[in-house]
């Protein structure tokens, strides 16, 4: 298989068009069999549920080539188990687990053109994804749903080094108690772009949300889970029903204890602590970790030791076993890889 002639290494994070993407319908109560095609254009009616009230729900994985050259991705498995608790949350008929595996693996075989070689630090990002379709007015779920997936090669997240960066405590919150914040809801997206223009307009990286009841504990970010590394070296981590479950966060907490032999801890934090942790960093797809060097809560700052320059080391460690086992340098857990060929 010829590659596809890209500056793998200068990708941004972009869409990018391939030639394939995988759709299947549901109508009268049933999925179709599904299909690859060609065209990258939805055709929905003006009055779709998706667009007046926003019944859309999406997934995020990557395919990527292995040290050996296989091209694999990492745990499907646990994001088509996620999009079918999302889409219950959303009142959306479920895409069955085994075929949201099948699609996905179909779509990255389709655009095995796209996947980024091994080394380049590129990846091929993966997005499922699923929406009400038929035309709905008096407010109700929709009976007729796309589920879609297509693939878009992007960069290396950390070009020329995994800089920390600098989080500002927000006074908007991401999720109330007992409402979407733990299903992947294009909604929770809608709604947290204001708090995040806001932030980069103040010179921040990114918001950290504490829990809305009580404005006292950490929950995550917009799009990724905290980790901390305490003083004495235990891995920490937020425990709330209001956090989106990250695959990336799940996974680094068992390499922290079963690969690394670190103790590790899922209980609620209190913004309070902050000031005692030696590392913080943020987990999801993208970045695997993205270091944290300071968080700004209103005027006060908490500088993490491991600083502004580099990884924390326990961070490091845990973000090169991670990436280890995704690429195939370091065994992996039992149904870990998903093989493509
Ligand atoms: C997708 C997402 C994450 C990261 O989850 P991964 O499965 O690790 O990619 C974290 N927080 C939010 C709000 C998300 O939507």
């Amino acid at each position: 298989m010829e590659k596809k002639n890209i500056d793998w290494g200068n990708l941004g994070f972009g869409y990018m068009e391939t030639e394939k993407r995988f759709v299947s319908h549901y109508k009268d109560g049933a999925w179709d069999e599904g299909e690859l095609t060609s065209d990258s254009n939805v055709v929905i009616n003006e009055c779709a549920c998706v667009l007046q009230y926003a019944q859309t729900c999406f997934e995020g994985l990557k395919a990527y080539t292995t040290e050996n050259g296989h091209i694999v991705m990492f745990r499907p498995d646990l994001n088509a188990e996620r999009m079918a608790n999302t889409a219950k949350r959303l009142c959306m008929a479920s895409f069955p687990e085994d075929k949201f595996i099948e699609a996905v693996h179909k779509v990255v075989e389709a655009n095995a053109e796209y996947v980024p070689p091994y080394g380049s630090g590129a990846t091929l990002y993966v997005r499922p994804y699923m929406f009400g379709s038929n035309a709905v007015i008096g407010v109700k779920p929709a009976d007729e749903y796309q589920f879609r997936v297509f693939v878009t090669p992007v960069g290396p997240y950390f070009k020329g080094g995994a800089k920390p960066i600098t989080l500002r405590v927000c006074d908007y919150d991401r999720a109330a108690p007992h409402g979407t914040g733990h299903v992947k809801a294009g909604l929770n997206y809608a709604m947290s772009l204001y708090a995040g223009m806001d932030a980069h307009a103040q010179g921040y990286d990114e918001n950290m949300y504490l829990d809305a009841a009580t404005r006292t504990k950490v929950e995550e970010t917009g799009g990724a889970n905290f980790i901390f590394v305490t003083r004495d070296q235990k891995v920490v981590t937020p425990k709330s029903a209001t956090i989106l479950p990250s695959i990336t966060r799940r996974s680094l907490m068992y390499v922290a204890k079963e690969y690394l032999g670190l103790e590790v801890e899922e209980r609620e934090v209190y913004l309070s602590e902050l000031e005692d942790m030696a590392e913080c960093g943020l987990c999801g797809t993208a970045a695997v970790i993205s270091p944290v060097g300071k968080v700004v809560d209103h005027g006060k700052e908490i500088c993490f030791p491991s600083g502004m320059e580099e990884m924390g080391p326990i961070t490091k460690k845990l973000y090169d076993t991670l990436t280890g086992i995704q690429m195939g340098r370091i065994e992996a857990p039992e149904g870990w890889i998903h093989r493509i060929c």
